[in-house]
Order: structure tokens, then sequence, then C-alpha cells
């Protein structure tokens, strides 16, 4: 960046190729490779470069990220406004007052959500959840790192919070040049901790569990299973630590089996119920394959009530979603044969690369060629603390099904 004393800062400047504005006078914050006709300046990874029309006219400021094919994300389409630490201060407070807003309407019995949740709260790249009053961060993009050192004092200064951790070892990480790190940032975190999620208990490893220790996104579903299970045979398939299982027991489930092929994540999941005094009798935890599994269960004429598929991620992008479709419909159209007449199926996409409609007509090639009638009851999502800016569809990644068979 060069500075005269008397003149305000001259950002390198990136130049777009004509009709490439298009997508950011929507407000969209991604500027691709491909959209790039010339960068003047030299800017290092994460400095804040200025992004011009092919006609000159300022689009707006954005942070570089030199190896991304994503390369640059809009911090403000403004021209008045500076990329300084006031900036982040008013970003940060917006997004802090914004999950105030909500949660004095929500289940006060939570001590867990997600803080900042990047793009949407137009910080592309910084992801913060508070977990219990530890703050766990990620510095996902080129330009939320380049401001690490501005973002830790606010977020203690704005949050009141000192203990931070961080989980900086997402795979987007790598696209964007930067290297794995995790560990302690702040204060002193704990490792581990136990949060609250809809009145029940869970233990979080900060630093060992998936993506910031859990998913916080599926709040709301859970709470839905809790209300399908009583008195029901559940299938909890990808129960990780045990988030639906609890929920489907605490709703008085008569038996929930619960499949994960992480053993780490069944002990938790077992951690979890005994910590929260639920009819361990009535909880089967099986170490294995879903995709073998309900292949066997099948084979073996089993059945169940309600049955959940909560998978990983099988299509991150688009490029994917061919090879991510045919996992969803296998899954689907196994659970469809292995749930009874009235049973319900909860199931659940979080690949970006699938769209709601894709993955709705995915669920129904399933039933067809599962020979099973069956109605959509509820369309459900992630939770309102992972908000989707109406300008950045992207952020909308979760997508569910509530499905009863006839
Ligand atoms: N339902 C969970 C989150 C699921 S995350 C919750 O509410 O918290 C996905 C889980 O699937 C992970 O725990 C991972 O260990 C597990 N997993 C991934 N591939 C699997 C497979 N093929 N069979 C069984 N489990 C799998």
């Amino acid at each position: 960046m060069k500075t005269s004393p008397l003149a305000k800062p001259v950002f390198p400047t990136i130049t777009l190729k004509p009709g490439r504005e298009k997508s950011l006078l929507r407000r969209h914050p991604w500027i691709y490779s491909g959209a790039i006709a010339q960068l003047e300046g030299d800017p290092s990874s994460g400095a804040t470069v200025d992004i011009r029309s092919a006609a000159g006219e300022f689009l707006a400021r954005a942070a570089y990220s030199p190896v991304s094919q994503i390369r640059a994300r809009v911090w403000t389409f403004d021209p008045a406004e500076d990329v300084d630490a006031s900036f982040f201060r008013r970003r940060l407070e917006r997004s802090i007052s914004i999950r105030q807003a909500l949660f004095s309407t929500l289940d006060p019995l939570r001590t867990a959500f997600r803080q900042v949740y990047a793009e949407s709260d137009g910080l592309p790249g910084l992801i913060v959840d508070l977990y219990s009053g530890v703050l766990v961060v990620q510095f996902l993009s080129a330009g939320a790192e380049f401001w690490r050192k501005t973002i830790i004092p606010l977020l203690v200064e704005l949050t009141g919070r000192d203990a931070i951790f961080e989980r900086s070892d997402a795979d987007v990480r790598s696209l964007e040049g930067l290297p794995s790190q995790v560990g302690p940032l702040n204060g002193a975190p704990p490792e581990k901790l136990a949060i609250l999620e809809n009145g029940l208990e869970f233990q979080i490893d900060l630093a060992h569990g998936h993506k910031t220790g859990f998913y916080l996104d599926q709040r709301l579903n859970r709470q839905a299973v809790r209300f399908l299970a009583k008195d029901r045979d559940v299938l909890d398939c990808f129960c990780y630590s045990g988030g639906f299982t609890l929920n489907a027991l605490a709703g008085g489930a008569r038996s929930v089996l619960s499949v994960d092929s992480s053993e780490a994540a069944l002990v938790l999941c077992k951690e979890n119920i005994a910590g929260n005094s639920l009819p361990m009798p009535n909880f089967t935890p099986l170490e294995g394959d879903v995709f073998v599994l309900l292949r066997k269960f099948r084979d073996e004429n089993r059945s169940f009530d309600l049955i959940i598929l909560d998978p990983p991620k099988f299509a991150p992008t688009a490029a994917q979603a061919e090879k991510a479709a045919r996992g969803y419909k296998d899954i689907n159209l196994l659970a469809f044969k292995l749930l009874r007449p009235r049973g319900h199926l909860v199931t659940f996409s979080c690949s970006g690369g699938v769209d709601a409609a894709l993955f709705q007509k995915i669920v129904a090639s399933a039933a067809l060629d599962a020979g099973a009638d069956a109605c959509i009851l509820e369309h459900l999502e992630q939770a309102p603390d992972h908000p989707v800016a109406l300008h950045f569809p992207e952020a909308s990644y979760l997508k569910g099904l509530v499905c009863l068979k006839s």
C-alpha cells in the first residue's frame, strides 16, 4: 500500500474484464481469477485491493488472495469505507447484535452458537463460534488471516470473552495457501468443555472435535427429532457425538441404534448419554460404515420407525455433485426400505454442491426405487445463527427433509 502524508491510501487495483462486474453489482462478494483483466500494484496475501470495472468505475474494496481461484473477497462496496480496525469493529458489533436479537426469542437452554458466519456477516473467511464462554475462531481466507491481530482484541473487547481457541484447520485454508493452525490464541481456553443445547449437555473437544467441536447448525433439527421419537425404534446414521441420538432418547425413544465409523465419536456419544442421565439400556452404539450396515440390515429384514441420515459433505462444490447424488440416493433408498409404514425419515445434505431442489429430487427417486410411497412433512435448514445473506446464496448449505412413509 502506497501512502502520502496528504492523500488517502492508494490501494493496489484489480480491473475486471468487460461484463464481469455484474455479480459485484448484485453484491456477490467473490472475484474469480478468470474475471480479472489486470492487477496494478503488488499486494501481499490478504492485503486490501480496490476492484474496478473495465470502464474504471469503483466496484468494491476486497482482500487479495494470490493463490486461490477466488482471487479476492469483498470487504465493502462503499468507496468511502476504509478497511481498518474501525471497519472490523462495526462488522463484529453488527454480527453480535444480530445474535442478541435472535436469542432473546429462542431456546434459553443453550450456551453455544455461531457468533460470526463469514460472508453472511460481511466478514469473508471469518468464523467465530461461542462455546460456554470460550470463543473458537477460524481464519479461513487470506483476508481474515491478514487482519487476525486486529480481529482478536476486538473479539475480546466486544464479546467480553477472554479465552479464544483457534481451529484454522479446515481444508479450505489450503486453497488460500495458508497452513493449518490449531491451538490456544488468547487467555487460557480449555481443550475440553461442556455446552448446553436444547437443555442437553454435550462434551466438546475443542482441539480434536469436528469443525469447531460440534455441529451447531443442526440445533433446531435435533429438536424436531425429539418430538418424533416417542416410543419409536430409531436408527441414527452418522451420529458423531450424539446430537440426534440424545434428543431421540430425551424424546422417549424405545430404542436408538447409533452408527458412526469413528470409535472416538461413539465413545463421546456414550459419555454424553451418561452425562444427561438418559436411559443407557435403550441405546446401542455400532461402529461401521453406514453404506455397508444399511445393506446388512436390509438383508436381515430389520426395520425402524425413525431413521436419521446426517452424512458428511459428499460434494463441497457443484463439480462433485453427480458422485454425491449417487451416495445420497444409495443411503436414502436403503433407509426407505428399512422404514416401517408411518415411519419417518429425517434426511440431510450439507453439500454446497447439491442444492435443495436437487436433494429433493434425489430423495424422491430413492423412494421410487425403494417402492415406497412417501410425502414431505417438513423442510429443514441450518439454524438461524448461520444466516444466509440474500446476495450470497452459497451460505445456505444444510438442507433436510422430514419424510413420512405411507
Ligand atoms: N449427526 C451428527 C453429525 C454428523 S457428522 C450430529 O448431529 O452432530 C458426520 C459423521 O459421519 C462423522 O461423525 C463421521 O465420523 C461419520 N462418518 C463419515 N463417513 C461415514 C461412513 N461411511 N459410515 C459411518 N459414519 C461415517
